[in-house]
């Protein structure tokens, strides 16, 4: 008893802070969704490390707190995904994403469009609906969007999010694992799955350099996906040397630094502008 009095006032303190925060968070995340000016995205060229050229952006969530600037993604979507939130977030998200992809689609630029999807909206029965009719309205062609999972969340429900994913599948949207690597696929369940693409886990992009092993991961990852018919993509790349391995080990997509940070859309039109080469 004694002993449990001192670990509840050692831990007291900062629990109490981190559930305030939290609190304080959510309040004023719902807040910014009902004054999206706090909301942007920002884009992220994915570049074909054959070609060099730019084929496709992921658009990534920022929110610019009016007292605190910007919050990471890394901090408020948790807190979005616990509260609920995340489902009138990922769907402003998607609005928004499809709005600018059918622009650049006007302007003939000929690039996909990424869109981070929580297991939370690919479970709720309305997404593939929902994506197939902004789809429709905008006038964009299903297999430019790109809907990126991550691993360690679609291995939980596993027979649910299957059927959801076979539906996205169906109506034409390109499936993407995200953080690959980090989660526990197994060989057989990633024949079962409707993906398209593989996006390798920046830890093993920055591992590889130092560590032949892992570097070896890599390879096997890159080489067990082309045999399942896989794109391999590689996030986190920031320096020549990474993409110089990555290239040399078969990785057929490259995103990070050493291309182009997230950007707003005033930039990456520029960028797109000037045809940027790397
Ligand atoms: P993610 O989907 O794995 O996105 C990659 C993260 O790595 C992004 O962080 C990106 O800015 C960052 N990054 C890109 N290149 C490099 C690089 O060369 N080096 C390093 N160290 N980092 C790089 P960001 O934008 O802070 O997003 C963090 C996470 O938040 C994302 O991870 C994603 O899981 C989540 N997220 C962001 N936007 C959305 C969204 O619209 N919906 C949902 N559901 N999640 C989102
Ligand atoms: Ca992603
Ligand atoms: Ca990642
Ligand atoms: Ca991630």
């Amino acid at each position: 008893k004694d002993e449990g009095g001192n670990c509840f006032r050692f831990f007291q303190p900062a629990m109490t802070t981190y559930m305030t925060r939290r609190i304080k968070l959510e309040q004023e995340l719902r807040q910014a969704l009902a004054d999206p000016s706090q909301l942007r995205l920002f884009y992220q060229p994915k570049v074909d490390l054959g070609s060099g050229s730019i084929i496709g952006v992921e658009a990534l969530l920022r929110w610019h707190h009016p007292e605190e600037g910007m919050i990471s993604p890394m901090e408020f979507i948790p807190i979005a995904e616990d509260s609920g939130l995340i489902l009138d977030l990922g769907d402003w998200v998607l609005v928004q994403a499809l709005e600018q992809l059918s622009r650049w689609q006007r302007e003939g630029v000929a690039i996909g469009m990424a869109i981070n999807v929580s297991v939370k909206q690919l479970l709720h029965r309305d997404l593939c609906d929902r994506i197939l009719a902004l789809s429709q309205q905008q006038d964009i062609a299903p297999d430019a969007v790109q809907l990126e999972i991550t691993e360690t969340h679609i291995m939980n429900d596993m027979g649910r999010i299957i059927a959801a994913l076979c539906a996205l599948d169906k109506a034409g949207f390109t499936l993407a694992i995200d953080d690959f690597g980090t989660g526990h696929s197994s060989l057989s369940r990633l024949r079962d799955l409707p993906v398209k693409v593989l996006k390798i886990d920046k830890s093993f992009v920055k591992n590889a350099m130092r560590d032949k092993k892992e570097a070896q991961i890599v390879k096997a990852i890159i080489d067990m996906g082309h045999s399942l018919d896989k794109t391999i993509i590689a996030e986190g790349i920031e320096t020549q040397e990474q993409m110089q391995l990555l290239t040399e080990l078969g990785c057929d997509e490259g995103q990070g630094y050493l291309f182009a940070r997230p950007m707003p859309v005033e930039e990456l039109d520029l960028l797109l502008r000037q045809n940027a080469q790397y």
